[in-house]
């Protein structure tokens, strides 16, 4: 144990010597584990997700998880780098956190927290409201919270005041302090001209600041409504009504443009907070949303029936529930029909804030389509045909207007594929769709949508050998002439594979 301690002081101290002779951009980032890498800091590769080093040694990049740097160095890297913001004073009292099952972050105070059989009885500065228990995933924790997200600066006040009565010059300067913290500016007034009524205090150092206070405290009150909109700011970012506290600060902006006033509300910080929390909510969103409507408006369309061609209608238009249909849909509609969604869901109006949301999505997680029984449509035929010199020729498909004959119905179901009769031909593109429930069309589309619509990030494509067929595309049997026979596979359509998209 003392060796390694040992060799990782001599480590440290090599780095220092480094560090000087490299000068000021160079970092020493050290790791939970105990070991120390040496380099430059990325800024335009460092996220959320982790720190990018350019290390001195070999001059690669490395990404190093937040959570693998040292708590006390971790704080100030993400501050210094822009990844967190500074915490403001704030006033916290004693309350509650919680997730619901949608995900989103809860603050109050609840007065029954722990009684399981009864919906949550939550305080937030809106008012009351029940949560039932179910709405919410995990435990109700104990927390310190922002103040003013539960009680009214009038309410806060009186429970700071009634907390620790003010007796003293010093103690009332410390409540002004409070106040102006709250937006209770009006009480500031109050408890600073208590203390210029004691003049020894005034001639301290700590009663020479009264005055500048004061005046502030005076300023303030005039412009109580920025407060107001500061308030209603922070509440809108804690409900994840992003665009209307966007809106607020700018309204903020354009109405207070005094210095003093800003500084006294944070003006700078709010903004950055609120472009920051914004775009962070909607990295998220966007993504999530464009999945749902996405996987929403492809079932539907999976579902559309079958309907006989309009005669009158010209002969390049492909009748609905057809295949043809569905894949001009989701070539030319689907996206357009996403996108007006997607922006009336999420209030973002704005294309391009809406492309960039979805480009900086923060929803990493991988989705799978496969094409299943439908992948001959897409895989094209080659490897398929028997490598070995048979002579029977492996089947064709059908010409187009020729019966079909039995339909090889419900196949993919067993990994043993019924034998086809000699009559049997492999389906048509148009016959398979017809032929499969509206969630295999949905996952065929899918993949197709994921594969070819240019939006989505295509992780990998695999082609697995069709269960029923092991990869050939045939099944060999014996006639009852004892000839062996070649079939062509039920359950892959004669293509051998079956093929999955990996997106996101
Ligand atoms: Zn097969």
């Amino acid at each position: 144990m003392n060796h390694h301690t040992r060799i990782l002081v001599l480590a440290f101290g090599a780095g220092l010597a480094a560090l000087a002779a490299r000068g000021a951009q160079a970092e020493i980032i050290e790791l939970t584990n105990g070991h120390v890498l040496q380099g430059k800091v990325l800024d335009g590769k460092t996220t959320d997700a982790g720190l990018a080093l350019q290390l001195f040694d070999t001059d690669g990049v490395v990404v190093v998880k937040w959570d693998h740097i040292v708590e006390s160095q971790r704080r100030d890297l993400r501050l210094e780098h822009g990844i967190d913001l500074p915490e403001e004073t704030v006033e916290v009292v004693h309350g509650h956190r919680f997730q619901l099952t949608t995900g989103q972050i809860v603050e109050g105070f609840a007065s029954n927290p722990r009684e399981l059989d009864k919906d949550l009885h939550l305080k937030t500065v809106t008012g009351w409201k029940d949560y039932p228990r179910a709405s919410i995933a995990g435990k109700v924790e104990d927390a310190d919270i922002d103040g003013l997200l539960v009680y009214t600066p009038e309410e806060l006040y009186q429970q700071l005041r009634d907390a620790n009565p003010p007796d003293t010059p010093a103690a009332h300067k410390a409540l002004a302090q409070k106040c102006m913290n709250i937006g209770a500016y009006d009480h500031a007034k109050q408890h600073l001209e208590a203390c210029k009524a004691d003049d020894a205090f005034m001639q301290t150092a700590e009663g020479k600041a009264v005055e500048q206070m004061l005046r502030n405290a005076e300023i303030m009150i005039k412009a109580k409504d920025a407060q107001d909109m500061k308030q209603q700011v922070v509440i809108a970012g804690h409900d994840n009504r992003w665009n209307d506290a966007a809106k607020i600060v700018k309204d903020i902006g354009d109405k207070y443009k005094d210095d003093v006033i800003r500084k006294a509300i944070g003006y700078d910080l709010l903004v950055a907070r609120t472009t920051k929390g914004r775009d962070m909510y909607f990295q998220r969103a966007v993504a999530l949303d464009v999945f749902k409507r996405m996987d929403e408006l492809i079932t539907e369309k999976a579902r559309e029936k079958l309907v006989p061609p309009d005669p009158s209608a010209p002969k390049s238009t492909a009748g609905a529930g057809t295949l043809a249909a569905a894949r001009n849909w989701a070539n030319k509609d689907l996206m357009k029909a996403l996108w007006d969604k997607v922006s009336k869901d999420t209030g973002l109006t704005d294309a391009e804030e809406l492309k960039k949301y979805w480009e900086g999505r923060t929803v990493r997680s991988a989705r799978k389509a496969g094409y299943g029984t439908g992948s001959f449509i897409v895989v094209k035929k080659q490897a398929t045909a028997p490598k070995t010199g048979g002579t029977q020729e492996p089947p064709k498909r059908r010409p187009p207007g020729q019966s079909s004959g039995e339909k090889n119905s419900k196949s993919g179901k067993s990994n043993v594929p019924e034998k086809p009769k000699a009559a049997d031909k492999p389906m048509t593109d148009e016959e398979w769709w017809e032929s499969v429930n509206p969630s295999d069309r949905a996952r065929w589309l899918t993949a197709y949508v994921a594969e070819t619509c240019g939006y989505f990030e295509i992780l990998r494509t695999d082609q697995m050998p069709c269960q029923g067929c092991g990869g050939l595309g045939y099944i060999k049997s014996t006639a009852s002439n004892g000839d062996e026979e070649q079939h062509f596979c039920v359950q892959c359509n004669g293509i051998g594979v079956v093929k999955t998209v990996t997106y996101r």
